[in-house]
């Protein structure tokens, strides 16, 4: 079996909260449900996927229905994830944690620094990182560009990460998009924070955009690069951002990579489940 039917997408999306963004979609007649979304995942060899909650989602609670709905669906291969603002208050955070206390199935915290005003060291978030590390749960932190041009990006630069990954060592932090554009920024921070990963997912923009097929070159080029800055390809990980990146795309950056297939097929899946502490694929 080639090694990438153990593949994990560290990165998808499936929401009702996101109905008014199909025109970012990677294709205009995308089959944005379980099905759809499992068919794609099906046709690459890969097993699971982390879906990921929304900036847009409107309560934790509704992240909690929506996310375990939507993994019982797909009969776990979706797995479950919540998220909070904490520009909403440090009461809301600490009703986020109560109610994640309830759910055992919780796999990361997803953040959206630059979608929202605040920096992944905001002293807002120490509830949030204490309760990651306590449950040795995987937080997920947004960076670089934004899909809304309302978004700030300032805050969504890698080296504003850094600061919590060496006062929380025991927690895990992955460092969503790889940091694009600040991709070389971002590589420093995993090459220098063993508690720091990145993902793959959303290097590209639009298929619609002219010079796309450029631009997909060129990404691959960069996270050849960072790569090559981190030294190891040990805290890589595959996502896509479906349905903003085609599955089919974002694998094909990882396999056309000039890597030996032991390295690949851990940024496609190995280091995903040690990661997730997920099981080895089935078969
Ligand atoms: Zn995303």
């Amino acid at each position: 079996m080639p090694p990438r039917l153990a593949a994990v997408d560290v990165h998808v999306h499936l929401s009702a909260f996101w109905a008014d963004r199909p025109s970012s979609f990677y294709t205009p007649d995308l089959d944005f449900t379980v099905p759809g979304l499992l068919r794609e995942l099906d046709a690459q060899g890969i097993g699971e996927a982390v879906l990921l909650q929304l900036d847009t989602a409107p309560s934790v609670a509704a992240t909690l229905e929506e996310g375990g709905r939507l993994s019982s669906e797909s009969r776990g291969r979706l797995l479950r994830t919540s998220t909070v603002n904490p520009v909403d208050g440090e009461r809301v955070v600490a009703e986020a944690i109560r109610a994640w206390e309830q759910v055992d199935d919780l796999v990361a915290i997803k953040l959206y620094p630059g979608y929202f005003p605040f920096y992944p060291h905001d002293p807002r978030l120490e509830p949030v990182y204490e309760f990651a590390a306590r449950r040795g749960l995987v937080v997920m932190v947004h960076q670089g560009d934004t899909l809304t041009p309302n978004g700030l990006v300032k805050f969504a630069r890698p080296i504003e990460l850094d600061e919590v990954a060496v006062r929380h060592r025991d927690v895990r932090f992955v460092l969503c998009h790889m940091g694009n554009p600040w991709i070389e920024e971002a590589a420093e921070l995993v090459y220098k924070n063993e508690n720091v990963y990145a993902d793959t997912s959303g290097l590209v923009w639009s298929p619609r955009l002219p010079f796309y097929e450029a631009m997909v070159t060129r990404a691959q080029h960069r996270l050849a690069n960072a790569i090559a800055t981190m030294g190891t390809a040990d805290r890589v990980l595959y996502g896509s951002d479906w349905p903003l990146e085609s599955i089919a795309l974002a694998v094909r950056m990882v396999e056309g990579l000039d890597l030996p297939p032991a390295a690949k097929a851990q940024i496609l899946g190995g280091n995903a489940r040690k990661l997730f502490r997920l099981p080895p694929p089935a078969g």
